[in-house]
């Protein structure tokens, strides 16, 4: 089951996006054991991330290779369990949180690699800079010591209306473009989940979060 869904996606993947870019499939882990994980990065996948600190921790030694991506909302106060352990952090959403990743990254004399995190959608209930603000933010973020910031991350919203999520796919993937034209730095474009990621690289994403799709339905208990 995991296998086989690994070996699909990863076929349907190998054309690249339709700007033809090569994407890169991050497995989305959270609830998932080390040995389901395991069993997805023996299947081929290269990349894995989490959404809390604490399964991070858990199942980092079990977990054979791959990529470490964090990608769920992050509490400064914990940043000090992931420096130096992850590849990449796909949910600096907020200044705050970039300084004190900056500052913890800076003291272990390491470069962390980021994106920023929008809130595409307005929504209440998710994290992220205002697509109004964020190349404001890159600009500045992008001048930080300890800091590099490879791209942008995005949630779309749960809507049925293909028309608004097509339109913030563009919007994203030209906030991405306006930051890549002068920056080699910038390579990513990280939007797209179990329901969504074929719309998303259709409109130029180029890394994908994947659970669902590749461990099947999560059971929360
Ligand atoms: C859980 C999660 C995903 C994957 O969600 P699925 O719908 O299971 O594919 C992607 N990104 C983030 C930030 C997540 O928390």
């Amino acid at each position: 089951m995991i296998e086989q869904n690994v070996k699909e996606l990863l076929a349907a993947l190998e054309k690249g996006n339709a700007f033809g870019e090569k994407v890169t499939l991050v497995a989305a882990t959270k609830t998932r054991t080390a040995e389901e994980i395991n069993r997805a990065i023996k299947a081929g996948i290269t990349d894995i991330g989490e959404n809390k600190v604490q399964e991070f921790r858990d199942k980092y030694d079990a977990v054979t290779g791959g990529n470490r991506h964090f990608i769920g909302h992050l509490q400064t106060n914990k940043v000090k369990y992931l420096v130096g352990k992850t590849y990449l952090y796909h949910s600096v959403d907020r200044n705050e949180l970039a300084e004190a990743l900056a500052k913890r990254s800076q003291k272990a004399g390491i470069v962390s690699d980021i994106l920023l995190q929008v809130n595409i959608g307005n929504e209440e209930s998710k994290g992220g800079y205002p697509l109004s603000g964020a190349f404001q933010a890159y600009e500045r973020l992008k001048e930080a010591d300890g800091l590099r910031v490879r791209g942008f991350m995005a949630m779309l919203p749960l809507l049925s209306d293909e028309r608004i999520l097509t339109e913030q796919c563009d919007a994203m993937r030209a906030l991405y473009e306006r930051a890549s034209q002068t920056d080699k730095n910038i390579s990513y474009l990280s939007m797209g989940m179990s329901g969504d990621w074929k719309l998303c690289l259709s409109r130029g994403a180029n890394m994908i979060r994947l659970g669902t799709a590749i461990f099947g339905e999560r059971d929360y208990r």
